[in-house]
C-alpha cells in the first residue's frame, strides 16, 4: 500500500518514509477536516492509512492521543473557522497532541506553531509523511515548497463502506492547478497540477466497485487539468511571474501540455474506468469551463453510469468580471450556449454552478449581465460566494473594491434566481423515476444522478441499495419528499432522461 504517489519517487520506496507499524491500539488518532471535498477524501485516505497502519482511530477527540485537522485557506471566513478550531482543541483535548496540515497550514505554518498543543505542522507536500512523523514523535513543521515533483497526496486503500460509513467513494485523481485566477490563492497553497497514475487510479476504482460501493465520485483541486502525462512535460502558471506572461498562459494554455496535446485526460481517464464492470454509476466533482469538452458533457448526459449531473466553476457570466479574474473564456457567449444547449437537450440532467458576486471591479451593470447569463442558461441550482480578499493575490491589490453590503444584496438576487430556475427543473420531474442510493434507513434519504437530495417517507431499505423513486413536490428541509416506484416502467409525462437500464 503506498499513499502519496503520482509517478514521482515517493519520499521512499514505501512511500510512507519507511514502513513501520504500530502495536494495534498503541495510540489513538482522531481526524477532523475543513473545506472542500478533497480535503475530506484527503481525511477519509489518512484514516483507511492510519488504521492499516495499527493505530485506533476515535471519533471523539478526548480520547485521542493526536488529533489531526485538515485545513482551508480558501476564504478569509474559512481561516477565521480553522483558527478558532485549531484555538478550541487545546481546552477540549488537552493531553492530544495536534497535528495541523492543509491549506492553512501551508499558508500559515510559522504562526501555527504557537498555538497551545500543536505538536506539528505539515504542509500539503509533505501529507504523505503524517504517519512517520507521528510515529518519529519529535514535534516540528514541514512545510516543503510544491512544484511539478511533488507527489499527490491519495490513496489506493478502499475500507469497505460499512467501516467506512459512506455509501460514496471519493476517488481523488489530481492535486493543484496550472491556472492562477487574479482572486485564488489555491494555486499558492496546492501547487501545480499533479495527476495520479492512471493504472493505479483503475486499481483503485475496481478496489471500490469491489467492495460494494454504488457511486464513485471523482474529486481534485481542478479535475479537468488530469493529464497522462506524467511529471515535467507540462508547465504551470504558477512559476510565471510577470502577470502578462500568466494571462498570456491562461489564454493559450488551457488544458495543453507542451506538446499542444488536446486536452481530454478526464474523459481518457473516465473511459478507462467505464470499462470496469459492476454496479455503479460515476459522478464528478466540479469542472472549469475551459475544460468542458463536447465529449464529456455528452457523456455526462448520455453514459447510463454516469451520473447526469454537472457541476461547472463559472464564477461569472459577465466577460469584463471574467477578465479582471484572468479567467478568459474565449466566447462567453458560445459557453453560455452550449451550457443552455446542455440543459434542453438532456432536461432531465443536474446543471449547477459556482459564483463569485462583488469581485473587484464589479459594477451593477456587470452584476445584471451575470443575472442575465444565469436565466439564459436554467441552471438547476447553484452555490453564490461573495468575493473574499486574499493576501497575495492581484485581486487583493485591485481598485474598485465591493463593499460587503453591496455583496449581500448581490448574492441574494442571486440565490433567488437560482432558486427560481431549481424550482423549474423540480417542477419538470414530478412525473420521472430517478435512482437514489439509500444513504440512511429512518427515514430513507438518498441523492439521484442528477443531484437531488431526496427524503423517502414510510418506507424501510437497506443502506447502500438502489431505490427507485419519484419526487412529489414536497419538500422537508433540505431534501424533496419522494414516493418509492416499482422497479421500472415509467409514468406518463415523463421527460426524456437516459436509460435506466443500469439500475436495475
Ligand atoms: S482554476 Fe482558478 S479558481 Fe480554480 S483552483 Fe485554479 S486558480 Fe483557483
Amino acid at each position: 500500500m503506498r499513499i502519496g504517489d503520482n509517478g514521482n519517487a515517493a519520499p521512499s520506496s514505501t512511500g510512507l518514509g519507511g514502513s513501520y507499524r504500530l502495536g494495534v491500539g498503541a495510540m489513538a488518532v482522531a481526524l477532523r477536516s475543513i473545506g472542500c471535498r478533497t480535503n475530506q477524501e484527503e481525511a477519509a485516505a489518512l484514516r483507511a492509512e492510519f488504521l492499516s497502519l495499527g493505530y485506533s482511530v476515535v471519533d471523539d477527540i478526548e480520547k485521542a492521543d493526536v488529533v489531526v485537522v485538515n485545513t482551508c485557506s480558501v476564504t478569509l471566513h474559512a481561516e477565521s473557522k480553522t483558527r478558532r478550531f485549531i484555538r478550541s482543541l487545546s481546552s477540549a483535548a488537552p493531553a492530544a497532541k495536534i497535528l495541523v496540515t492543509g491549506c492553512f497550514a501551508q499558508q500559515h505554518g510559522v504562526l501555527i506553531q504557537k498555538y497551545p498543543g500543536v505538536e506539528w505542522v505539515v504542509g500539503n507536500a509533505d501529507k504523505h509523511r503524517i504517519p512517520s512523523i507521528i510515529a518519529a514523535s519529535g514535534s516540528g513543521a514541514y512545510l516543503s515548497d510544491i512544484d511539478t515533483g511533488s507527489p499527490v497526496f491519495w490513496s489506493d486503500n478502499v475500507t469497505d463502506p460499512t467501516a467506512s460509513g459512506r455509501t460514496r467513494f471519493s476517488l481523488k485523481i489530481q492535486e493543484g492547478c496550472d491556472f492562477r485566477c487574479a482572486y485564488c490563492v489555491v494555486p499558492m497553497l496546492r501547487g501545480p497540477s499533479r495527476s495520479a497514475p492512471k493504472g493505479r487510479l483503475v486499481d483503485t476504482f475496481k478496489k471500490a466497485v469491489d467492495k460494494g460501493y454504488k457511486e464513485i465520485v471523482l474529486t481534485g483541486t481542478h479535475i479537468g487539468q488530469y493529464s497522462q502525462f506524467i511529471g515535467g512535460d507540462c508547465i504551470s502558471a504558477v512559476e510565471l511571474t510577470d502577470d502578462a506572461a500568466v494571462a498570456e498562459f491562461n489564454v493559450n494554455q488551457c488544458g495543453r501540455s507542451q506538446s499542444g496535446e488536446q486536452k481530454g485526460g478526464l474523459e481518457a481517464l473516465l473511459t478507462e474506468f467505464l470499462k470496469v464492470g459492476g454496479d455503479y454509476r460515476i459522478r464528478l466533482s466540479s469542472v472549469d469551463p475551459r475544460d468542458l469538452t463536447d465529449t464529456l458533457m455528452a457523456m455526462v448526459g448520455e453514459n447510463p453510469r454516469v451520473c447526469d449531473h454537472l457541476h461547472v466553476s463559472v464564477q461569472s457570466m459577465c466577460a469584463e468580471v471574467l477578465s479582471r479574474m484572468d479567467r478568459p473564456y474565449g466566447d462567453l457567449d458560445l459557453l453560455t450556449e452550449r451550457l443552455r444547449g446542455f440543459r434542453e437537450k438532456y432536461p432531465a440532467a443536474g446543471l449547477g454552478a459556482d459564483f463569485v458576486v462583488g469581485h473587484p471591479g464589479e459594477s451593477d451593470a456587470m452584476f445584471e449581465a451575470t443575472l442575465r447569463g444565469v436565466g439564459a442558461v436554467g441552471f438547476t441550482y447553484g452555490h453564490v460566494f461573495r468575493y473574499s480578499k486574499r493576501l497575495g493575490t492581484k485581486s487583493a491589490k485591485m481598485p474598485g473594491q465591493i463593499a460587503e453590503s453591496v455583496k449581500k444584496r448581490r448574492s441574494a438576487a442571486l440565490l433567488e434566481l437560482l432558486r427560481k430556475s431549481r424550482e423549474n427543473f423540480l417542477s419538470l420531474l414530478f412525473a420521472c423515476p430517478l435512482y437514489i442510493i439509500v444513504e440512511s434507513e429512518g427515514p430513507v434519504v438518498g441523492v439521484s444522478g442528477n443531484y437531488i437530495r431526496v427524503e423517502v417517507p414510510g418506507v424501510m431499505a437497506t443502506r447502500n441499495t438502489w431505490m427507485r423513486v419519484v419526487v412529489t413536490g414536497e419538500r422537508r428541509g433540505g431534501y424533496c419528499v419522494a414516493e418509492r416506484l416499482p422497479r421500472s416502467g415509467l409514468k406518463a409525462g415523463c421527460i426524456p432522461q437516459k436509460t435506466e437500464t443500469v439500475y436495475e
